[in-house]
């Protein structure tokens, strides 16, 4: 969706993305966190959430199944419904991006493009894409809530793995296998990644200089659909 009405203007405020950093300690970032479902995601996102909120991180949480209950209840899980879904969520993380937050994302995704999309979002080094991995048998194996035995047998349509595609990521900056590591160790190895991406410069967003990995980069010049030196600040 990229149409924005005519009269619509980007409001920027005086409390910059530089000045909550600043103030954080630590620069904004979106972790995204896609994989089939029993992969771990929930599971990994909670503990870094917690272990983040812990150390003084301005952190904050989407999943998946927690969006569905509100943001995007009207939407199910056709092609067009969960591309609309990953867009109104990745716009969410994008404004709690913008806050200044570390911004933990589990969905799913099963599409290369949306999560190219969610990605074209945030300036270039500001979103980390993590595999999580896990062999179709070993996520029906452990089936959580028992919805791979459900789609099975034909009572859920559409479910990622057993009739639904899943585009495994290519250029993920972190590629984790639950099925071969404990949640313990694939944590660690999470919030090792996170730490290295909080630990470097705030300088990206503070100058005209951030670069984006997707589309916005090059709407600069509209006042509507800021790039970086506009919308962040
Ligand atoms: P998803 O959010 O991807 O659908 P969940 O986190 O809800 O998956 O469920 C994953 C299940 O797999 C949980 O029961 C969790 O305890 C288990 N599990 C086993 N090993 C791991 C691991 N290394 N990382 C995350 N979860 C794991």
């Amino acid at each position: 969706m990229s149409q924005v009405s005519p009269n619509v203007q980007w409001e920027l405020g005086e409390v910059t993305l530089g000045l909550r950093e600043k103030l954080n300690g630590h620069p904004a970032l979106v972790v995204w966190l896609t994989g089939l479902s029993a992969s771990g995601k929930s599971t990994l996102a909670k503990v870094a959430e917690q272990r983040l909120f812990e150390d003084e991180t301005a952190v904050a949480r989407l999943d998946g199944d927690n969006v569905r209950h509100g943001l995007c209840g009207d939407l199910g899980f056709s092609t067009e419904d969960r591309n609309e879904n990953i867009r109104r969520v990745a716009e969410v993380a994008a404004i709690l991006y913008e806050l200044g937050h570390v911004v933990i994302c589990a969905f799913i995704s099963p599409f290369a493009a949306e999560r190219t999309f969610a990605r074209s979002l945030v300036p270039e080094g500001r979103f980390l894409e993590v595999y999580v991995k896990c062999d179709l048998s070993e996520c029906k194996r452990r089936d959580p809530r028992g919805l791979y035995a459900k789609a099975e047998r034909g009572e859920i349509t559409g479910f990622t793995g057993v009739d639904a595609a899943y585009e495994e990521p290519t250029n993920a900056e972190l590629v984790v296998d639950t099925g071969l590591l404990d949640v313990d160790a694939t944590a660690e190895i999470l919030l090792g990644a996170i730490a290295g991406r909080l630990s470097e410069s705030t300088a990206i967003t503070t100058g005209s200089g951030a670069t984006l990995a997707g589309g916005r980069a090059s709407t600069n010049s509209d006042a509507a659909k800021p790039g970086p030196a506009g919308r962040w600040q």
